[in-house]
């Protein structure tokens, strides 16, 4: 057993994002302190915690200032440069490791590790060179070309029907490394979040059902409406068999498609919390940022358990905006007077169409008085059912 990092120390995180506040909330409850290194003053996280390195990544005294604060550091950010974590796994305990982080930053690398554990994933092709874009084999197209490093949000990708488009295609992505995906029938997407410990002990959230618009997540219903029991199990399965086979520490989420014939396909995996497992902090007695600080310590992990039924939608800048265009502020008042809402904003100053401003979850005592909510507070926002 390892000798567990307890309450009262300080914990690094690297990016200062909306995962990362929510991180420093959680180790914070715990009784930590917290040092986030991000280089932006604002940052939702920095904001909030006790020590805020404000430098780049790759910035050698700010990595020095971060280690010398912390007795162990995660990252929040998934393409947070691998050599950061490499320089900081020198000095402090890193969760997750460098290795495992580069696996997820690299749709190629990712897609390899699925087929090396045997879990199905969608029929694809590296495309760098023209050489590789000309040997495409038709029974690829339609698809989506996505970028290999750097994408979220569906940003880095365009869909294709035919080869003149698949050339256009890999032009406006500026012939960066790309993988070309099939196009799939998806019946539904699901998701789940693991946590692994340096023991190798596994624990997961209960698999999410998810609903993206515009290739941004706006809807998270858990339990998952839709999923049969087997394919939870075999989501469950597949997410842990990722997770050890990469020597995993820390939470890891995996994304799936179900198929219009009800196969499980994995999307992409992030080493990291998952916006699908914001509900956590609601709905379950463990969320998946305690399990964050619980893998990267050596705490023990505990199974997470819902209590409640939950719905999280997600609050894109739009809802700042009115029909015409001008600034506003959502009715937060009215929201918040119905009962079950959560409602989680990441103290971002600027609203920019599709920037994710926060979230809010629903919690009832059954699945459909959650969702009847939910559509209820969707009808306040202006957001469209689901
Ligand atoms: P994230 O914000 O999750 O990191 P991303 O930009 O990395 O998003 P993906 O998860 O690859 O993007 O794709 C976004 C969405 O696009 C998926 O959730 C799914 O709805 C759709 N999609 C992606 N790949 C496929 C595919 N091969 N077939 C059908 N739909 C797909
Ligand atoms: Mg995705």
């Amino acid at each position: 057993m390892t000798t567990p990092i307890l309450p009262g120390a300080t914990l690094g995180v690297l990016g200062g994002g909306q995962l990362g506040r929510m991180f420093v909330h959680a180790a914070q409850a715990l009784g930590y302190a917290t040092a986030v290194l991000d280089a932006d003053a604002d940052s939702p996280a920095g904001t909030v915690s006790h020590h805020h390195v404000r430098t780049g990544y790759l910035d050698a005294d700010g990595l020095r200032e971060l280690a010398a604060r912390s007795a162990a550091v995660t990252t929040e950010f998934e393409n947070v440069p691998a050599e950061a974590l490499a320089t900081l796994a020198g000095q402090r305990p890193v969760a997750p490791s460098a290795a495992a982080v580069a696996v997820c930053q690299d749709r190629a690398a990712e897609k390899a590790q699925f087929v090396r554990c045997g879990v199905p994933c969608a029929p694809h092709a590296l495309i760098q060179t023209q050489a590789q874009l000309d040997a495409v084999g038709d029974e690829l197209l339609p698809g989506i070309l996505k970028t290999a490093r750097m994408g979220y949000d569906g940003k880095g990708q365009v869909r294709v029907r035919d080869r003149a488009e698949l050339a256009q295609a890999w032009g406006e992505l500026k012939q960066a490394p790309c993988v070309l995906e099939k196009m799939l029938p998806l019946a539904l997407e699901l998701s789940v979040v693991v946590a692994r410990s340096r023991d190798g002990e596994v624990v997961h959230l209960p698999v999410q059902q998810n609903l993206h618009r515009d290739g941004i997540l706006a809807v998270t219903q858990v339990p998952a409406p839709d999923a049969s029991e087997a394919q939870r199990q075999q989501a469950v399965a597949c997410a842990e068999r990722i997770a050890a086979s990469l020597d995993y520490v820390g939470v890891l989420c995996v994304e799936f498609f179900v198929l219009a014939d009800g196969t499980l396909v994995a999307n992409e995996m992030a080493p990291r919390p998952h916006n699908s497992g914001h509900y956590s902090i609601d709905a379950c007695d463990v969320s998946q940022f305690e399990l964050q600080v619980r893998a990267m310590t050596g705490l023990p992990l505990v199974a997470p358990r819902l209590h409640s039924p939950a719905v999280m939608l997600n609050l894109l800048g739009d809802l700042w905006f009115d029909a015409g265009g001008t600034e506003r502020t959502p009715a937060w008042a009215q929201v918040l007077a119905v009962p079950g809402v959560h409602l989680h904003l990441y103290g971002k100053a600027q609203a920019r169409r599709g920037r994710k401003m926060g979230h809010l979850t629903v919690t009832a005592a059954t699945a459909q008085a959650a969702r009847d909510i939910a559509l209820q507070v969707a009808r306040i926002l202006g957001l469209p059912a689901f």
